[in-house]
């Protein structure tokens, strides 16, 4: 167990505070997961990596994590507020195949990509479409309890009703007449009995296949419901973390807390945790603005505002340098420096496991390696984690250069320290230089392929001479035979 209290800090009441289990040493974490609709982006990315940090912390400092991330495979719409068309049909209207087929695609995108970064899985990833029946539950037990109503085959939460005895805008600390003003009438929402009001179950369309029977007819979950399902089924009405990007705090999950709560007459959640959002050269990456990159487009190099390809532990480098909690900015300029960070902590990495004690230590590596977990236990702070490991750095280097010493006991623990932090708490890992026999380059270039071959069917010509050509840059060369695409890197 850590030397000291983690401290963290809770959206709830917007400061940290010192993290007590409900039932020490478990601790169950829910994380909101992926949309499987479309390719994982980046700023999903960085979510999943930060609570794989503090995963990955809690396991290292001795707690029994249950750690449950859902995957999103029906029921979400266009909009948060239930506007909009189903996220799955659309797609897969657009790709001409099932919408689980579009699920599957996506689902194995996305582990594929948190693999590269060397997250560890979940111990649990729940489903949406394996749960419909707790969510029915749960939407009869709303509707008993008078805060819900159907209304054509749909059914909504009744929100103003919810607020006469409970704080719904209390995540996102604003009043109730607050949010009334900011929230504009939906065109076509005339089902609704108040503007806030969010659905619960949705009324299918003859065409939609993503269905279920219910109590209202056939129709399919809301988006926020699954999430107070599952976490309750797997973690219990009242659980330790609930995470997730902070654009879900006003909508996704302020109205999974107003659910649970009276579903389970209690408070879901102790610690609410949110991660911030990124920026590209200073403005916010977004699919509008044009400044987005995919994970794999990062990796390749192949997007107009990237100089060259980064490695994913480059990357994920680039993002612990960052706490969770600020604004991460992507430039070329900052992912070029941290590849020359990793690369010199992993250098000193290798220096320490060769180095050799004699007599005293010439610095204070006690106090050095206790000061790692002062930085993780407040907050998970890891670009504080990482500029102490950079202090260690620079004593490995001079005591290396014989100008430092270090004792035969000080060396073991500043080995046991290094080899914790950088492989277990921060997940970094060697990289090796690319060969054809690489994992990490066959996966990349299977992708690339796949990418390629798909902008070709497409007859989208200038997205696939665009890859083969980004390719070219790297001395590799795309062949396409009767037996499939093949690939060659000049030596
Ligand atoms: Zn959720």
């Amino acid at each position: 167990m850590a030397t000291q209290p983690i401290e963290i800090y809770n959206t709830l009441i917007r400061k940290k505070e010192k993290f007590t289990p409900l039932n020490s040493p478990f601790v169950g974490m829910y994380v909101c997961g992926p949309t499987v609709y479309d390719d994982v982006h980046l700023g999903n990315c960085r979510t999943f990596i930060s609570f794989d940090l503090i995963y990955r912390y809690l396991l290292f400092v001795g707690y029994k994590v249950r750690y449950v991330r859902n995957i999103t495979d029906a029921g979400h719409l266009e909009g948060d507020r239930d506007e909009g068309g189903d996220k799955f049909a659309k797609k897969a209207k657009l790709e001409q195949v099932e919408p689980m087929e579009i699920v599957q695609k996506y689902t194995v995108g996305f582990r594929e990509v948190l693999r590269m970064f060397n997250t560890l899985s979940p111990s649990i990833e729940p489903t949406a479409t394996g749960h419909i029946s707790e969510q029915i539950e749960m939407t009869k037990q709303i509707i008993e309890a008078g805060l819900a109503y159907e209304s054509n085959g749909t059914v909504y939460f009744n929100v103003e009703k919810y607020s006469q005895k409970n704080n719904y805008g209390i995540l996102s600390n604003r009043k109730l007449e607050e949010l009334l003003e900011g929230t504009r009438e939906l065109e076509g929402q005339d089902e609704k009995k108040g503007r806030l009001d969010f659905a619960l179950w949705i009324k299918a369309k003859p065409e939609h296949i993503m269905r279920w029977p219910s109590p209202w007819g056939w129709g399919f979950p809301g988006w926020h419901i699954e999430c107070s399902a599952m976490s309750t089924k797997y973690l219990g009405a009242t659980f330790d973390i609930h995470g997730g990007g902070m654009d879900l705090i006003a909508t996704h999950h302020t109205n999974e807390i107003a659910q649970s709560q009276v579903c389970n007459h209690c408070e879901p959640v102790k610690y609410w945790m949110h991660t911030n959002m990124l920026t590209v050269n200073g403005i916010r990456m977004s699919k509008s603005a044009g400044n987005g990159f995919l994970p794999l487009e990062l990796f390749s190099g192949n997007h107009k505002l990237l100089d060259k390809g980064y490695s994913p532990m480059a990357v994920k480098f680039f993002m612990l340098q960052t706490h969770y909690r600020s604004t991460l900015d992507f430039s070329n300029e900052a992912l070029q420096a941290s590849e020359k960070g990793f690369e010199r902590l992993m250098n000193a990495v290798s220096t320490l496991e060769k180095l050799k004690s004699s007599g005293k230590s010439s610095s204070d590596i006690k106090s050095l390696c206790a000061k790692c977990y002062d930085a993780m236990n407040d907050d998970f702070n890891s670009p504080i984690l990482l500029a102490h490991l950079f202090d260690g750095v620079k004593t490995i280097n001079s005591i290396n250069d014989g100008k430092a010493t270090i004792s035969k006991e000080d060396l073991s623990l500043l080995q046991k320290t290094f080899h914790g932090f950088i492989f277990d708490v921060l997940g970094l890992k060697e990289e090796k230089p690319a060969t054809n026999n690489d994992d990490l380059l066959n996966n990349l270039m299977a992708m690339i392929i796949e990418m390629r071959n798909e902008a070709k069917e497409k007859k989208d010509f200038p997205a696939s001479d665009k890859l083969r050509n980004g390719l070219a840059k790297s001395k590799i060369t795309i062949k396409d035979t009767k037996e499939g695409t093949t690939w060659e890197k000049e030596k």
